[in-house]
């Protein structure tokens, strides 16, 4: 008799619990059975979604060589590209000798391993958070260089993305003390002596 009220009491609460916080739901619903909010659940940041093109808005051009460094990399050989002759390089307006002239990913082949990225020597290529492109159609995720580019320029804007290989010299200047601030505080204590004596 016990034992049935003590597994009737644990059911009790469990329907209370799951009506209170669903352990599952439809996606992209969020919020308890009372409170629905049809936004999806946010992603973390280290979340690695469909690879993306990232853009140098310093030169105003991608990131791109168009190396083929990742597509030879690639496990699922889903990527092509071609590369041409920088004409910004050749204005001096840049410093990329080559640039990417045009970039496709067949989406429904990639899996989402992150080699292209960890091969990329041109900070070029990331994994965004974009995980919603789902399509009727076979093939329907091919996606060509503008639209990589649109993917990278969004994750770039919503992460405030800074290139992998500035990152370790970001940190160093934000360790430097600023040397406008350092010598004014030198000046300040000199004139606080100065005053003393
Ligand atoms: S994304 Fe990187 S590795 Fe791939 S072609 Fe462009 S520069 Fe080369
Ligand atoms: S994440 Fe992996 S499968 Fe997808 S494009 Fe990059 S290397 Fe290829």
């Amino acid at each position: 008799m016990i034992s049935s009220l003590k597994g009737l009491w644990i059911t009790l609460k469990s329907t209370v619990n799951g009506l209170h916080k669903p352990v599952t739901r439809q996606y992209p619903e969020t919020g308890t059975l009372w409170k629905r909010v049809q936004e999806p659940t946010p992603v973390q940041d280290r979340f690695m979604g469909f690879p993306g093109l990232t853009w140098d808005s310093k030169v105003e051009e991608p990131f791109c060589t168009g190396c083929m460094v990742c597509i030879r990399n690639c496990p699922t050989q889903c990527m092509s590209a071609t590369m041409m002759d920088n004409p910004a390089q050749q204005e001096g307006r840049s410093h990329r000798r080559k640039i990417i002239d045009s970039f496709e990913i067949n989406l429904n082949r990639c899996i989402l391993c992150g080699i292209c990225v960890e091969v990329c020597n041109f900070d070029a290529i990331e994994m965004t958070h974009e995980h919603e492109l789902s399509t009727y159609v076979r093939n329907g995720d091919r996606m060509d260089l503008p639209a990589l580019l649109e993917l990278g320029k969004k994750f770039q804007e919503d992460t405030g993305w800074i290139p992998p290989t500035q990152r370790g010299k970001k940190d160093e200047a934000d360790e430097k003390p600023d040397p406008s601030t350092e010598t004014s505080a030198e000046a300040s204590t000199e004139a606080k002596e100065l005053e003393q004596a």
